[in-house]
């Protein structure tokens, strides 16, 4: 059985690394039967210091972190990684050009299921980053996806909710209350579709009952994993 071999660059947080490697495998054992699962490498980071660095804007000691992940795990034999974070996209170009081999980009992924179910203008939900700044959204929208934001006030909770407790592996129901009320009142401007765009958003997000269909960027990146490492497999 020729699979591919993966590497996860994961820990950002442990909670949504956990997912993918559920999800790869599901999807990998469901193909090919019996008992096989998927060749994986995981490089689980401590998120502690990287939140912090991300407090201060130190995205040098980020770069750092992530550069030293991902040559760790091509040392370690993977042919082609995943980061299991979108906040981490932001440095998904400059790894691309160190890195010796393709990253898989989160945003690619999720606006090409986007467009395949014909879905045009959608709520944006992460991190403070992944909101706020271009490199996600410019993806999404360099796919002729359009997309609209949460207020302020909105956008600090959500931020509140990934920082406090998602990323310790904490699923609230009172988060998942509010989750519930923000995504019913961005209905009402339009949207088709919400994308979750941060890996752990699926723990208080139900995508399969809402009030808008749901694009987990954590099962839509798993989902492409899989299949990339299954691509060689007969
Ligand atoms: N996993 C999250 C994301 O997808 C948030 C944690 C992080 O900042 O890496 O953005």
């Amino acid at each position: 059985m020729d699979m591919r071999k993966l590497g996860l660059i994961g820990g950002m947080s442990w909670a949504s690394t956990a997912i993918y490697y559920e999800k790869i495998n599901r999807i990998v054992g469901q193909r090919l039967g019996g008992r096989h699962s998927a060749p994986i490498v995981i490089d689980s980071l401590d998120f502690e210091p990287m939140a912090a660095a991300m407090g201060e804007g130190d995205w040098d000691f980020l770069t750092e972190t992530l550069r030293a992940s991902a040559n760790r795990l091509v040392d370690a034999g993977a042919e082609s990684l995943v980061i299991c974070s979108n906040t981490m996209h932001k440095l998904h170009a400059r790894l691309s050009e160190e890195i010796a081999v393709p990253i898989l980009h989160i945003g690619d992924v999720t606006a090409d299921a986007m467009q395949e179910a014909g879905v045009h203008k959608a709520a944006l939900l992460g991190t403070r980053f992944t909101m706020s700044e271009p490199f996600m959204r410019d993806r999404l929208r360099s796919h002729g996806i359009e997309l609209i934001l949460p207020d302020p006030e909105r956008m600090a909770e959500i931020d509140r909710i990934i920082f406090e407790e998602l990323v310790k592996g904490e699923a609230r129901v009172e988060s998942k209350r509010t989750m519930k009320t923000f995504l019913t009142n961005m209905e009402k401007t339009g949207i088709e579709a919400a994308v979750l765009g941060c890996t752990e958003l699926v723990m208080i997000v139900n995508p399969n009952s809402n009030v808008v269909p749901i694009f987990d960027t954590t099962t839509i990146h798993a989902e492409a994993a899989a299949e990339w490492v299954l691509a060689d497999a007969a």
